[in-house]
C-alpha cells in the first residue's frame, strides 16, 4: 500500500505510537516492495514479526541488510541443525528469567517483547511467544534472588528488550536492584536507540541516569541504522553520563564483509558508542542462514585491528554451547613457539618476535 509507505517515514506524537502502528502481517506489506513475500507467510506460525514504521521506513528491499534482519525468510523454517536454546540459558536459571552463569553477574530478562523482532534473534524461543516476563510478580522472583545472592555485582537487564517497560516501571525495577548493596554496576542491553530511538525520551534519560553506575549496551549492525534519530538517542544517553557500547552480532548478508563492518565501527565511535563486542550468531533455530564461517569473522577482525582507531576495534567472540560460556577469539595465529619468544603474525601479515 502506497498509504502506508508514506506513513512509515512520518513522525508519530511518541514512541508508543510507533510501537501500536508497527505491522506484524506479511499482507501489510503488499505492494510496499516489488518483491512478493507470499511464500513466506508460514513462517509466523512459528516466529511472530513486528517492525515499526521508523525501521520500516530505512528498509528499500526485503533482502536488503536491514530488510534481512526484520523481514522473515522462509529459510527461517528449513534449518536442521539449530537448538532452542544452544547455550543452555533455561539450564542456568535458578529462577524464571534469570541466568546466573558466571559468578558475579547475572542476566535478567525482564521482557519478552522488542520494538522489532530480529530475525537473527538469539532468544526466538521467548519472543512474542511465552507469557508476559514483566508481570510484578516475575520480576519480584528474579529480584529476591539477586537481593539474597551477595556474590553478584553487575546485574544486566535484557529480554527481549528493558527499554519496553514503560519508564515508572523500569524506575521501580532499578529503585529496587540498587537496595542490593552487593551490585555495583547496573548494565542494559538494549535494541531500541537502534530500531526506535525516539523511545530515548528525556524523561527515560533523567529516570536511568539517577541510577548510577548504569551502563547501556546496544546492537547496531549495519551502517543504515545509524541515523539522525539513533546519533540523538545516543547523544542524549551519553551525556546523561551513561557509558553506551555496542553487541554488533555477525550476520552473513547483512555486516559480513571488512568494508560494511569498518565503516559500522568508525561511525560507532563518532556517536560515542564504544564497540564492545563482534558476536559470532549462536546456533539458534531458525537462524542458520545468518551464519558465516569463522574464516569470514577472522578475516573481518584483520581489517579492523590496527586498520583503525584501536577504540573501534571490538573483540570477536564466540559463546560456547551448553553455558560454557564466552571466548574472545584472534585472527593472529601464533606462529614458532619456543620458551623466550612467540612469533606473531601482525595486521600487515608480518611475522614479528615478541618476548616473554
Ligand atoms: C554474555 C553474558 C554475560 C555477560 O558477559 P560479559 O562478558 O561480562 O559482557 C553474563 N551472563 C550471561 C549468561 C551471558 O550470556
Amino acid at each position: 500500500m502506497e498509504s502506508f509507505k508514506a506513513m512509515a517515514g512520518q513522525p508519530f506524537k511518541n514512541w508508543q505510537e510507533y510501537l501500536e502502528k508497527s505491522i506484524v502481517s506479511l499482507h501489510e506489506l503488499d505492494g510496499f516492495f516489488s518483491r512478493d513475500l507470499k511464500e513466506r507467510v508460514p513462517v509466523l506460525d512459528h516466529y511472530p514479526m513486528r517492525i515499526n514504521p521508523y525501521y520500516l521506513s530505512l528498509i528499500t528491499d526485503p533482502d536488503d541488510p536491514l530488510g534481512k534482519q526484520a523481514i522473515p525468510h522462509i529459510r527461517e523454517l528449513d534449518d536442521v541443525c539449530g537448538l532452542k536454546d544452544p547455550l543452555d540459558e533455561l539450564g542456568q536459571s535458578p529462577v524464571a528469567n534469570l541466568i546466573h552463569r558466571y559468578p558475579d553477574r547475572v542476566v535478567f530478562l525482564v521482557s519478552d517483547t522488542c520494538a522489532m523482532f530480529c530475525r537473527h534473534c538469539m532468544r526466538k524461543r521467548n519472543i512474542g511467544i511465552r507469557p508476559p516476563f514483566s508481570s510484578r510478580e516475575t520480576l519480584e522472583k528474579g529480584l529476591g534472588y539477586i537481593r539474597n545472592t551477595p556474590a553478584i555485582r553487575d546485574v544486566i537487564l535484557s529480554g527481549g528488550d528493558p527499554l519496553m517497560l514503560d519508564t515508572p516501571k523500569l524506575d521501580w525495577l532499578l529503585k529496587e536492584i540498587r537496595k542490593a548493596p552487593h551490585v555495583d554496576i547496573i548494565r542494559i542491553h538494549s535494541r531500541i536507540p537502534c530500531t526506535l530511538p525516539m523511545r530515548i525520551t528525556e524523561n527515560l534519560v533523567r529516570t536511568l541516569s539517577t541510577y548510577h553506575p548504569l551502563y547501556l549496551n546496544t546492537h547496531f549492525n549495519h551502517p543504515d541504522e545509524i541515523t539522525e534519530q539513533a546519533a540523538q538517542a545516543c547523544a542524549r544517553l551519553a551525556d546523561s553520563g551513561i557509558p553506551l557500547g555496542c553487541q554488533t552480532v555477525l550476520l552473513k548478508g547483512v555486516n559480513d564483509t571488512p568494508e560494511i563492518m569498518v565503516s559500522l565501527m568508525r561511525k560507532l565511535i563518532k556517536i560515542r558508542v564504544k564497540p564492545y563486542y563482534l558476536h559470532h550468531p549462536d546456533p539458534v533455530a531458525g537462524t542458520a542462514h545468518f551464519r558465516p564461517s569463522l574464516e569470514t569473522g577472522f578475516h573481518i577482525m584483520k581489517a579492523l585491528r590496527g586498520h583503525i582507531s584501536g577504540i573501534a576495534v571490538p573483540q570477536y567472540m564466540i559463546d560456547l554451547p551448553g553455558g560454557k560460556g564466552k571466548t574472545a577469539l584472534l585472527p593472529f595465529d601464533l606462529k614458532g613457539n619456543s620458551p623466550q619468544k612467540i612469533q606473531v603474525e601482525n595486521y600487515l601479515g608480518d611475522i614479528c618476535e615478541y618476548p616473554f
